[in-house]
């Protein structure tokens, strides 16, 4: 058992409070039961969230661990603490879109529910003073956040969880319809996958299920009022419990 002390609070968020220890080389995420939308417009309180985000994102960062894909990730403690290295996070959110839906149907004219092959990868400046606004290219390069070939490494490394978390999905029933990612640097220059991956950042939907609102089984559940969030993310867990093993307790 590798023990640590809780050292004092890094950064708190929407859904996470990230915390140092007295090992320079581990953070302690704590997962809350704290829900939020539209650039936290909308909040409530849901008990359990944060203890289902932290098993269901942990067992997605092992399944990507054992699949080749680098993470942040290093266990779990007790319910809702996730035990990560530390990271430099780079403030994109990287989005991968395999079915139309949300801001794309928004902002474009395409159908809810319409296949986009190959996916479509948006990058959006993550920073909640500007909305997270979406980038264009001309954007992202007068920003500098990445060299060109971080660029290209980080949209090989998106479209690699993507594939894998595909298939994950696919064989436990569920369409990955979009998700969001964030990625960082570790100490040595590594390019990791960063953050949570969770039904508060994917869009889930039950393959089995016509009716477009009762297949939701993410976050839309809270941001369109339709209830059973907290069912629906129990329901994410038992079957993504049901093909990978663990989470595995850190130490
Ligand atoms: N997403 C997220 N955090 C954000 C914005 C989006 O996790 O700040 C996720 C969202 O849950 C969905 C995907 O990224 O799975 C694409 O979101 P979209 O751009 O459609 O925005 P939304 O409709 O959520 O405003």
């Amino acid at each position: 058992m590798t023990a640590y002390q809780l050292g004092p609070l890094l950064y708190e968020g929407k859904a996470k409070r990230v915390f140092q220890t007295d090992q320079p080389d581990l953070l302690a995420v704590e997962f809350k039961d704290e829900a939020t939308a539209f650039n936290a417009l909308k909040k409530a309180e849901l008990a359990e969230k944060g203890t289902l985000n932290c098993r269901i994102s942990a067992l997605l960062f092992e399944h990507l661990q054992h699949s080749g894909v680098p993470t942040h990730y290093l266990g779990v403690q007790g319910r809702h603490w996730m035990l990560v290295r530390p990271v430099r996070v780079i403030p994109l959110e990287v989005v991968i879109r395999n079915v139309a839906a949300g801001s794309l149907c928004k902002q474009m004219p395409i159908e809810p529910g319409t296949p986009l092959d190959p996916p479509l990868l948006d990058l959006y400046y993550k920073d909640d003073a500007y909305a997270d606004p979406f980038l264009s290219e001309a954007r992202l390069e007068r920003l500098a956040l990445v060299n060109s070939e971080q660029r290209l490494e980080l949209e090989a490394l998106a479209r690699q969880v993507n594939t894998v978390l595909l298939e994950l999905f696919a064989r436990i029933g569920l369409q990955l319809v979009d998700f969001k990612l964030e990625l960082g640097f570790t100490a040595d220059g590594q390019l990791v996958v960063a953050d949570e991956i969770s039904p508060d950042t994917c869009r889930l939907w039950d393959l089995d299920v016509d009716d477009d609102k009762d297949r939701i089984l993410d976050k839309d559940r809270f941001r369109q009022d339709l209830g059973g969030v907290i069912e629906a993310y129990g329901e994410v867990l038992k079957r993504v419990q049901g093909v990978i093993q663990g989470p595995s307790m850190y130490g």
